[in-house]
């Protein structure tokens, strides 16, 4: 393994090409850091090891709340703790809503790559994201510790998508890991502590503060919240955040693990209680002293426009199936959408609302709460765990498919099951009334004659007269000589009970007739 120390140099050049977001102010900031990579090359994994060695005994075990960022704290160079943020939403969701406000909440990206696989598809969409970001990252070759795993190899697959580390042609700092047992780990944490360091973060505690949000979510029980990271600044109890359109008194403030917590600076994941509406992701909030500076600040604040799902628009007699679907290669995501395409209904219609490549998020899980009957899709891929958590709150079924005629086949039985049936009424007969006898609570009995076809019980009929449709009524019993039968054949006299909202009169005619239902 390199001497990290020695990485340092290496790392100078490397950021003095690099556009890094700087603050002016004095104070050193912690990083903030978030860990993208392939699916299955083991981000999540990582993120547990980190949490579950690195937070501060007595904190980790007070974590009430699982929120979508943490703080660690761990060794730097000079011997003192130093603290570290996690972003605890692995792949490119931590970057999506981020971007689409043009928003940057990570300093530092840590690009995880399988020793077995190398690069995959969704390494080159991180580390495509990571450079728009243009933000220093890491590359943690991980599952060291498996029999397969062939860390020059990875090196070679690295260099062939251009990512050239240390060593291996370029300057980009890697180590190698075993997300699982932990080897390495430390000195991940030393190298990312090696990156903030070149990158200089600089925080100032004395302002007001800013932040941005990572999560937002509605619950019955105690309202809106959302967690946000300071990105400068310090917030205070009792002050006002505002992001965008949506607002809150902050009066119930905790850290990432659930505690409450009166100030906030730089570099915290904080979660705020009771907020007016529902902040987006990504959208940047700013504190104000009083309450009539935020809200002067909300009606100042136009909406950043966001790409919101197309709505699914009513198509007469079309019954639209609103579709996410997740997947794990774009590759895939084409294949699924052509093989979708080729399903025709006339009466329903599949439409894709939101897709992508990677983990199923908590935004397409936030779609589906704005429409009901949409189905999730995760193929090939998961969700993640916000998702999840979001999912089972609601009673959303998240449908995980491997293989794409299953969930052809799939999707085929959920349109035969919304497909609305087509109902053909089919006339059996002709019954002419002779005799009315009596009226009673909606009931009445007739007697006639069955001049075509057949009259059954229970069976439904139109009721004519002079040739004109007055209403229609449905046979109670039907009796033949005063005795109770099922069906009455063509030329045959019988009395019945029915009911109708008319009255029948002697000479009308009834039709019955049968209903039957079409796919
Ligand atoms: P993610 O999709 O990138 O978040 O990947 P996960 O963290 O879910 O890991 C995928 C699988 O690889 C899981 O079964 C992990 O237990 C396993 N895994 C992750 N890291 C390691 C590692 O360092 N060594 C070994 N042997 N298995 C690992």
């Amino acid at each position: 393994m390199t001497n990290t120390k020695t990485r340092g140099s290496i790392h100078v050049s490397f950021l003095m090409a690099t556009k890094v977001k700087q603050t002016i102010s004095n104070n050193k900031r912690p990083p903030i850091v978030v860990i993208m990579g392939h699916i299955d090359h083991g981000k999540s994994t990582l993120l547990d090891y980190i949490r579950k060695t690195n937070i501060v005994a007595g904190e980790a075990g007070g974590i009430t709340q699982h929120i979508s960022a943490y703080e660690v704290t761990h060794k730097g160079s000079m011997g003192a703790d130093e603290r570290i943020t996690f972003l605890d939403t692995p792949g490119h969701e931590a970057f999506r809503g981020m971007r689409a406000r043009g928003a940057h909440v990570a300093d530092i990206a840590i690009l995880v790559v399988s020793a077995e696989d190398g690069v995959k598809e969704q390494t080159i969409e991180a580390y495509k994201a990571i450079k728009q970001a243009e933000i220093p990252y890491i590359v943690a070759i991980n599952k060291i510790d498996k029999p397969n795993a062939n860390i020059e190899t990875a090196k070679l697959s690295l260099a062939e998508a251009e990512i050239y580390v240390e060593g291996y042609g370029g300057d980009i700092p890697w180590v190698g890991i075993s997300a699982k047992v932990g080897t390495g780990v430390s000195e991940l944490l030393d190298t990312v502590l090696l990156v903030a360091e070149l990158a200089e973060l600089k925080g100032d505690a004395g302002v007001s503060a800013e932040g941005i949000i990572i999560e937002s979510h509605m619950d019955a029980k105690i309202g809106t919240t959302a967690t946000l990271i300071v990105t400068n600044g310090t917030i205070q109890r009792g002050s006002f955040v505002v992001a965008e359109d949506a607002m809150a008194k902050v009066a119930m403030m905790t850290d990432f693990a659930g505690k409450p917590i009166t100030t906030a600076s730089y570099s915290s994941p904080i979660r705020i209680i009771g907020w007016n509406g529902v902040p987006a992701v990504g959208t940047i909030v700013k504190t104000y002293t009083s309450k009539k500076e935020a809200e002067e600040a909300v009606t100042r604040v136009k909406r950043t426009p966001v790409t919101t799902p197309a709505l699914v628009k009513k198509e007469a007699g079309v019954v639209v199936i609103p579709l996410i679907i997740k997947t794990d290669v774009s590759g895939t995501l084409e294949a699924i959408e052509h093989e979708l395409g080729k399903i025709k209904h006339d009466r329903v219609r599949i439409k894709i609302i939101q897709k992508g490549v990677g983990f199923v998020s908590e935004t397409d899980i936030k779609t589906v709460l704005g429409a009901m009957d949409a189905l999730v899709v995760a193929f090939h891929t998961k969700a993640d765990s916000l998702a999840t958590d979001l999912a089972a709150r609601n009673n959303i079924t998240i449908h995980k498919f491997n293989i794409i005629y299953k969930l052809t086949e799939w999707v085929e039985e959920i349109i035969n099951e919304r497909a609305p049936h087509i109902e053909v009424s089919e006339d059996i007969g002709e019954f002419l009334v002779i005799r009315f006898f009596s009226e009673q609570k909606g009931r009445q009995v007739i007697g006639g004659k069955v001049r075509a076809g057949k009259i059954t019980s229970h069976s439904h009929f139109k009721i004519m007269r002079r040739e004109a449709l007055i209403g229609e009524g449905k046979v109670v019993e039907l009796q033949q000589a005063k005795i109770k039968c099922a069906e009455v054949p063509e030329g045959t006299e019988c009395g019945m009970m029915i009911e109708s909202k008319f009255t029948i009169a002697e000479r009308d005619i009834l039709i019955p007739y049968v209903v039957t239902k079409k796919q």
